[in-house]
Order: C-alpha cells, then sequence, then structure tokens
C-alpha cells in the first residue's frame, strides 16, 4: 500500500530544491577552502537568494551623521551598541544583535539602517566583518539640500540708442 509518506517522498525526488545552493551548486569538500578560493578570485560563490523587501540584514551605520546622542544604545535590547567617548559616536557588535531594527527607528539622523546582508557566519565573533564601526557617508545633509543653488547674475542689457 503506498502511504502518503511514500508519495511525498517521490515527489521530492522530482521537484526543485527548495533550498538555495549556497555558497555553491556542488557540495565543496571545505567551505573555508572554498570561501578562499572564491577570495584569490579562483571560484565563483552561486549567489544567495534574493532578500524580500524590508529584510533586516547586517547593520549600515553613517558614522559621519551621528551626532552621538546614544538613543539607539538605549533602546537596544541585546546590548550591541557601544558608546566611543572620544569622538561620540557608536559601534555595533553583530554577534549581539538580534535584528530587531529598533536602533534604525529611533535615530534622529537616520544614520542606521538594515541591509540585506545576511552573510556573517564568522568563528571571531568580534572579528572586524562582526563590529560596525563606518559604513560610509550615506545620509543627506538636509543643510545643502535645504540651501538654494546659487543663480547667475543676469547678463547686463545693452545700452538703449537714441533717436536720430
Ligand atoms: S537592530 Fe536591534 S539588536 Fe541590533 S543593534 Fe539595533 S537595536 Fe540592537
Ligand atoms: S541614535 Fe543615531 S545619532 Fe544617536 S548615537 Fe545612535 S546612531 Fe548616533
Amino acid at each position: 500500500m503506498v502511504t502518503h509518506a511514500f508519495y511525498e517522498l517521490l515527489k521530492q525526488f522530482f521537484s526543485d530544491p527548495a533550498t538555495n545552493l549556497f555558497p555553491v551548486k556542488n557540495h565543496p569538500g571545505s567551505v573555508h577552502g572554498t570561501l578562499k578560493k572564491v577570495e584569490q578570485g579562483k571560484a565563483k560563490l552561486n549567489p544567495p537568494v534574493e532578500v524580500p523587501p524590508g529584510f533586516r540584514g547586517k547593520i549600515l551605520y553613517d558614522r559621519e551623521a551621528c551626532i552621538g546622542c546614544q538613543m539607539c544604545i538605549k533602546v537596544c535590547p541585546s546590548m550591541a551598541i557601544e558608546f566611543i567617548p572620544e569622538g561620540r559616536k557608536v559601534k555595533f557588535y553583530m554577534a549581539r544583535c538580534t535584528f530587531c531594527a529598533l536602533c534604525n527607528d529611533i535615530c534622529p539622523k537616520k544614520c542606521i539602517r538594515m541591509s540585506d546582508t545576511f552573510i556573517m557566519a564568522n568563528t571571531d565573533k568580534y572579528g572586524k566583518d562582526m563590529i560596525v564601526l563606518d559604513s560610509g557617508h550615506f545620509v543627506k545633509d538636509e543643510k545643502k539640500e535645504e540651501k538654494a543653488p546659487e543663480r547667475p547674475s543676469p547678463a547686463p542689457k545693452p545700452p538703449v540708442k537714441a533717436a536720430a
């Protein structure tokens, strides 16, 4: 008698895989070795699945736009953000982050964002890739935006000739 489980099993044999083949199409002998080869340009990553809109991945931080108000630290439930008194900036420990995006919502300068990056596996939780210090400047400078562009001064009119 063909059971439901057997029918499901048979169906799986002829279905496309539900998971993304990552990081390469065929199971590598060593994932670390494969990632090294990718770094050296000797292998290519199988692109990960597209992330849906609103996905909350690794944090992006516009250090230049940050005013050091520490609101993000106050709301972070994971104690993943640390204040740096010199320069009044913050840093993010991704190994502690729970990707709730509360820091994004509270930041008055909108200088924290969640990116699409979800590949963060690391053997060192305090490694360079696991701490976000500065992701470049992405916040628009409102003062510059508000400043009206300078108009070129009109060309002087030619003198009016007197009638003969
Ligand atoms: S996303 Fe949430 S857990 Fe991560 S740093 Fe921001 S507030 Fe903390
Ligand atoms: S809330 Fe925004 S501006 Fe304030 S310290 Fe955090 S990142 Fe900087």
